[in-house]
């Protein structure tokens, strides 16, 4: 029965990650024969069951974004499911520690947290109780491959001199700074350390720098997954979602990194404000590439040149990285706002800047998607299908246009669903695409309306708009007198949707204000992708005068 039952947990596995609890027999039980005792038969149960979640972690990555599109998963996410299986690792290993299988469990649970340098350790714990224990000989082989070699994955080790002079941040001005101060990217001192979820700390424009090299033009073609090592920590290959350059340094350790090493840290500071000051000329020559296809060269950011750039982004894609999928045409036009780092995307709907939505995130891959982009930027991208048309046939296509919104609040659930409060703030066009663990990423590209060509067009759009902001006042102080007479709750829900009045002279964002307000009903996606503010306000100063014949009001915040 106990045999069976281990077995079963690891049969037949496609990815070693299952495989880790199956082969041999449990040692407690397998040489022994008399009745196995109750401890041993709970190792062999939780054990089972740590391998079963694994399996379903490793699986879920693997379902591709199109299926999950057709018809939504329920269910836990992929980290909680591996949260699961380490626990009952643990107690398998506790009822029974010197069981190969158990410690090939907690292996297992291990790579699916994308820990793998734990995984790596569990599995080597494994093979030294068991040498000849097949699931963990293929877990640590994933595993290393997962962490882009082994180097990578291990923690930084000192040199011999640095080591010696004890602990870490010491203070050792004849030294060179230690390797523990030092970015793995650049392998120079940390300078504006930003510290990643996972704990590691790197430059923070060489951290903003490996994601923009890594998700330029050409860098995934031909190589399945590879455009997703953009998405993952250089150093330990977790997949983080983080703002561009202006994630926020971590300020203590800047302020230790000052106080150990003054003079590399001047140093370190002038090398940057000279980098700096080379700078502009390179950006506005990426920048004033517009639509289509970005410049091919996608030449890095003029600051200097790392000694040995690691080239993370090309190793083994991880546990289940889809290939990319072509990028869709780009329509061009607007004011050019640049790209950033690769963001995530949430398949669902049309969400223009500035509108306040409610997210009830029930979909293990989305789940996924948000706690991860909690402990990093709090920002994704909400995008919908491409309409089919007959230059696109492809049911699975991106809708060109997307529009990247915060997560401004976050309510995390008992049975692990998330509710969400999110806002639309900037719209990009989707560039190069692929999935990590089941959910899109996109490259952007943002935009936004294109600037009037003349200062006489400007004067217009400005009188344009403040007559679609007088209509639209009236017309809300309507709507809302009218829904606290019928005691509506609802309709003052609608109008929250909109979110404040923007500042006054934006003409775009009140525009966007107004169609949020004011939905004109029909498909809203040709509205995000428009770059044309005054097109834009001249229609709704149209709909706002037909709104504003009496009984008309009311019925169309629906
Ligand atoms: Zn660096
Ligand atoms: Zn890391």
């Amino acid at each position: 029965m106990a045999l069976r039952l281990a077995r079963a947990a690891g049969g037949g596995g496609t990815a070693s990650i299952g495989a880790a609890a199956a082969a041999a027999p449990p040692t407690p039980l397998g040489a022994d024969p008399s009745p196995p005792t109750p401890a041993a038969l709970e190792a062999v149960l939780v054990a089972s069951r740590a391998a079963a979640f694994a399996r379903l972690s490793c699986k879920l990555r693997t379902i591709p974004a199109s299926t999950s599109e057709a018809r939504a998963l329920f269910g836990l996410d992929p980290l909680h499911l591996a949260d699961l299986a380490l626990r009952d690792a643990a107690r398998a290993g506790a009822l029974a520690p010197d069981w190969a299988t158990s410690a090939a469990a907690r292996g297992a649970a291990y790579h699916q947290l994308e820990r793998y340098a734990d995984a790596e350790a569990a599995f080597l714990d494994a093979l030294e109780l068991d040498p000849g224990h097949a699931g963990a000989a293929a877990g640590l082989r994933a595993a290393v491959a997962a962490a882009g070699g082994s180097a990578l994955a291990r923690p930084f080790r000192r040199s011999g001199a640095a080591a010696a002079a004890g602990p870490a941040l010491a203070p050792s001005p004849a030294s060179a700074p230690l390797d523990d101060a030092e970015c793995v990217i650049c392998s120079r001192l940390l300078y504006e350390p930003v510290t990643t979820p996972c704990g590691h700390s790197f430059c923070r424009r060489c951290l903003a720098r490996a994601a923009d090299h890594a998700a330029s033009p050409g860098a995934g073609v031909g190589r399945p997954g590879s455009g997703s090592g953009s998405t993952r920590c250089p150093m330990c290959r977790s997949v983080m979602h983080l703002a561009g350059g202006d994630a926020p340094v971590s300020v203590v350790l800047a302020a230790l990194l000052e106080r150990s090493f003054p003079a590399e840290t001047a140093a370190r500071a002038a090398e940057e404000a000279a980098a700096a000051a080379s700078a502009p000329a390179a950006a506005d020559g990426a920048g004033s590439d517009r639509g289509g296809n970005k410049a091919g060269g996608g030449s890095p950011p003029a600051v200097a040149a790392p000694s040995s750039p690691p080239r993370q982004e090309e190793g083994e894609g991880g546990v289940a990285d889809v290939a990319p999928h072509p990028p869709p045409p780009v329509p061009a036009g607007g004011a050019d706002l640049g790209g950033g780092p690769p963001v995530p995307l949430f398949v669902m709907s049309t969400l223009l800047p500035g509108e306040h939505m409610a997210l009830n995130i029930f979909e293990p891959r989305y789940r996924l998607l948000v706690r991860r982009v909690m402990s990093g930027s709090r920002r994704f991208g909400m995008a919908t299908l491409a309409p089919r048309t007959p230059v696109s046939t492809d049911p699975h296509a991106i809708h060109p246009v997307a529009t990247e919104c915060e997560i401004l609040e976050c309510q995390p659930q008992p049975d692990g669903r998330f509710y969400l409060e999110v806002v639309g703030r900037r719209r990009f066009r989707v560039g190069e695409a692929w999935e990590v663990d089941g959910y899109r990423v996109a490259s952007p590209r943002y935009f936004a309306d294109a600037p009037p060509p003349s200062p006489g067009a400007s004067a217009a759009t400005a009188s344009l708009a403040s007559q679609v902001e007088a209509l639209a006042e009236a017309w809300v102080d309507r709507v809302r007198a009218a829904a606290a007479a019928r005691g509506d709750g609802r309709v003052l829900d609608l109008l929250a949707r909109a979110g404040a009045k923007p500042a006054p002279g934006d003409a775009e964002a009140l525009s966007f204000w107004v169609a949020n307000l004011v939905p004109a009903g029909g498909d809203r996606a040709p509205l995000a992708a428009e770059t044309d503010t005054a097109a834009r306000l001249a229609r709704q100063l149209e709909d706002l005068r037909r709104l504003g014949t009496p009984g008309a009001a009311g019925c169309c915040v629906m």
